[in-house]
């Protein structure tokens, strides 16, 4: 698969592919976004949202979820805030996610079967990780959205005039609802 995308790249780069892409790295909106990675979601959030390149920081992960209050998204959110201009939030969860219902215990069961060791599994609590909390999924994606607009207002770095907004999207038709 990799194989296959190089040689497209050297195609595109060739034929002068990025010639519709060109803009700078600071957003047109002022706008970042926090989502999931899901793949459902790759074309059709911008397009459902009339966004194209240029316009805003999008930032993905699985769930579209802050595990951390000073982990790399937050971190991505005040780079995006202080360096890039950026004056609202959006989070958007989606409908029928991966990470929703996502059981720890399942997925340690797997990391076993595929060679991770017990005694790894146990150092991470010795490192004082939650482990079981920090790969456990959310059960509802509208607490989810909710709980993270919430960190994100009460949060002591982000400046009480940033917008921010919660929505769950439809994952077939990119409709929005308005959670928070
Ligand atoms: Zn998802």
């Amino acid at each position: 698969m990799i194989q296959e995308i190089l040689e497209y790249n050297e195609k595109f780069v060739a034929e002068k592919g990025y010639e519709q892409y060109r803009t700078s790295k600071y957003p047109d909106k002022k706008m970042a976004i926090l989502s999931c990675m899901d793949t459902r979601l790759t074309q059709l959030l911008p397009a459902a949202l009339g966004i194209k390149n240029g316009d805003v920081k999008i930032i993905k992960n699985a769930g579209g979820v802050i595990s951390h209050p000073f982990g790399s998204v937050v971190r991505s959110l005040l780079v995006a805030i202080f360096e890039l201009g950026v004056q609202e939030i959006m989070v958007i969860g989606h409908t029928d996610c991966g990470v929703q219902h996502i059981n720890a215990d399942m997925m340690i069961k797997c990391m076993k079967e595929r060679g991770v060791t017990d005694e790894q599994i146990d150092m991470m609590h010795y490192c004082g990780v939650d482990f079981e909390t920090w790969l456990s999924g959310f059960d509802d994606v509208e607490s989810s959205v909710h709980e993270t607009v919430e960190l994100l207002e009460n949060h002591p770095l982000i400046p009480d005039d940033i917008i921010i907004y919660g929505c769950v999207m439809d994952s077939v038709t990119g409709k929005l609802t308005h959670i928070k």
